[in-house]
């Protein structure tokens, strides 16, 4: 069988440009094509990686041959016999976990943005050789990746392999001065390579994640002696000021975290910024089982070249997200009160958000091309977010199976796992609400046609009430109020109906609001509320004090033009929510609440 070789080398790093070689022999003697994906798996819009080709040549046995674009992601060399090599250089420097990146501190690669695959040809063996920058200042550079070796030593450059496109492009690549820390968790080694300026405690990290991890493995494996589908793991973390993402991989996640983010040596509380840290690695590392080898079956095998339409997103990302919170709790890491503040945090999210009662998460999933990942102003208005909404259906459905006593998701889990994770096969449009219905019966009635191909919120608060939490709604302050945890600042009296930006522009404006009564508008920016400058803090503090049913001016420039709106306040909506302990929850309650937070 033929090898399709590639050569990788970080060609310029201060113009951020690689130089990505692809060899094939025997290439197709009508003329070769080579295609570029458009979008990357884990990440549902089409993103033209082919836009950052800046330079494509092609030679055979060392002699140029022409080549010619035949449309915007297809490349056709000229009929040649022997081998022919096509020679890219890719603009690389987008700091995101989803293309690629390259500057004097890292070099960064996804497969998809960087390696063309010559058509026909995608299910032969792939080798890539990976080589530093020349010059001097990359001596310490090393490199963290899950390709298997062929031939390159540990963290080395050299040579590696994958067993076809589909594996070659799933295997992120970091090239660079990393921090390295390990742990085993199901007998596996998996590594954190962290790089960017950071003085994090690395122990303290692997620690915690060892534990997140045996969790995970031991839900879907059965313990004591599970092990995961992988024969190791990387988590390839970069450190920056300020940004958050994390995409993941079939043994590997990238992602971008805020430094202060990192565990601070000598410290052992988790502040907010390492719990959200902690729940987003413990999010990619569930996708190794659900989205990674548990696909739907439109993803089977994906095609790069356009759009995969399924409606079961929420269920990849909606059912991550509820377990990437819940297995923090269920491995030891957070306590009870911790993790009832995320899940109050996760709804008061979704109750601000008129748009969960427009758009079902079912159609969320489908039109995540075009909707979720392209948000605009009016997008709370027409869009409800599969991950968010998707969690809080998730453990509806959790509680609801637990209540009948019959099951719980960790079952529907398990079986997905066997019937289609273990296997291979493609998880087809409807088998999971076929699954949830099998094993739960009666108890399942019209679940998903309410809360999934339906609008209406996930039964939350009734069915927590029955596993000993009380559910309790306010009014809550715009933006600075996030909900999970009772207020020590005052709630409103009245609403508006906006969310206004640092610079007093208005981002968006509610369905049916105040605001969109009185015609103001996204990216009008406030001058003066009821005749006093407008600020962030007085238009709160306004909200405190003014009733329902009161009328205020309110000055504003739309486009450079200067406008006055009437507007008659209204009562201010109960979207934040927060969760508590009952103190004496029946027996029943607080068995129920044992089982489903602690196993
Ligand atoms: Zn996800």
């Amino acid at each position: 069988m033929h090898t399709t070789r590639y050569h990788v080398v970080p060609l310029d790093p201060d113009a951020h440009v690689f130089e990505v070689r692809c060899t094939i022999d025997d290439p197709d003697p009508a003329g070769q094509r080579f295609r570029l994906p458009t979008w990357i798996p884990g990440s549902y819009l089409i993103r033209e990686f082919a836009r950052q080709f800046v330079h494509v040549r092609a030679e055979s046995n060392g002699t140029a041959i022409s080549i010619a674009k035949e449309a915007k992601d297809v490349w056709r060399a000229a009929p040649a016999a022997g081998s022919v090599t096509v020679i890219a250089r890719v603009y690389a420097f987008d700091l995101s976990v989803r293309t690629a990146y390259l500057d004097r501190t890292r070099a960064y690669f996804n497969g998809p943005s960087v390696f063309l695959a010559p058509e026909g040809r995608e299910r032969e063996p792939c080798t890539v050789e990976l080589q530093p920058p020349s010059g001097s200042g990359f001596a310490s550079w090393r490199v963290a990746t899950t390709l298997e070796s062929a031939g390159a030593g540990a963290h080395g450059f050299g040579v590696y392999r994958a067993s076809d496109y589909d594996e070659l492009i799933d295997h992120p690549v970091e090239m660079s001065d990393f921090a390295l820390a390990s742990f085993a968790a199901g007998e596996v080694r998996h590594e954190i390579a962290i790089s960017g300026k950071q003085h994090a405690d690395l122990e303290r990290l692997a620690r915690d994640l060892a534990r997140v991890c045996q969790w995970q493995i031991d839900l879907f494996g059965g313990a004591p002696h599970s092990r995961p589908p992988f024969d190791r793991y990387l988590f390839q973390i970069t450190a920056v000021g300020d940004g958050y993402g994390g995409l993941e991989h079939r043994s590997s996640t990238s992602l971008i975290s805020r430094r202060d983010e990192l565990p601070l040596p000598g410290r052992s509380e988790i502040d907010d910024g390492y719990l959200n840290l902690l729940g987003l690695a413990s999010h990619e590392y569930f996708h190794s089982w659900n989205v990674k080898r548990i696909k739907p079956a439109a993803f089977m095998p994906y095609d790069l070249a356009r759009e995969g339409y399924t409606r079961q997103l929420w269920a990849f990302e909606g059912m991550t997200s509820y377990y990437d919170d819940l297995a923090l709790i269920r491995s030891g890491v957070i306590n009870d009160a911790r993790y009832l503040e995320l899940l109050g945090r996760a709804i008061t999210q979704v109750l601000r958000n008129p748009g969960r009662h427009v758009q079902s998460v079912g159609d969320s999933s489908f039109d995540a091309w075009i909707k979720f990942y392209r948000q605009d102003e009016n997008s709370p208005n027409a869009v409800v977010s599969y991950y968010v909404k998707g969690s809080l259906v998730a453990a509806a459905l959790d509680l609801t199976l637990r209540r009948s006593g019959r099951a719980s998701l960790d079952d529907v889990l398990r079986i997905l796992w066997q019937r289609y994770g273990r296997t291979g096969i493609g998880v087809p449009e409807g088998a999971i609400d076929a699954i949830v219905a099998e094993l739960g019966g009666d108890a399942i009635g019209d679940f998903f046609a309410r809360y999934v191909h339906g609008t209406d919120d996930a039964p939350l608060e009734m069915l927590l009430r029955e596993f000993g939490i009380d559910y309790t709604l306010r009014a809550g302050v715009n933006g600075a109020d996030r909900g999970g945890k009772p207020s020590s600042s005052p709630s409103p009296l009245s609403w508006l109906g906006t969310r206004v930006g640092k610079d007093l522009a208005l981002q968006h404006v509610m369905t049916g609001s105040p605001a969109e009564r009185a015609g103001l508008a996204a990216r009008d920016v406030l001058v003066a509320v009821d005749g006093v400058r407008a600020s962030i803090d007085s238009l709160d503090k306004l909200l405190t004090r003014t009733r329902a049913g009161e009328r205020i001016a309110i000055h504003a420039f739309r486009r450079d033009e200067l406008m006055c709106f009437d507007v008659t306040l209204a009562e201010a909506p109960l979207d934040t929510c927060f969760l508590t302990l009952q103190a004496d929850p029946s027996h029943e309650a607080a068995l129920r609440r044992q089982r489903w937070l602690h196993g």
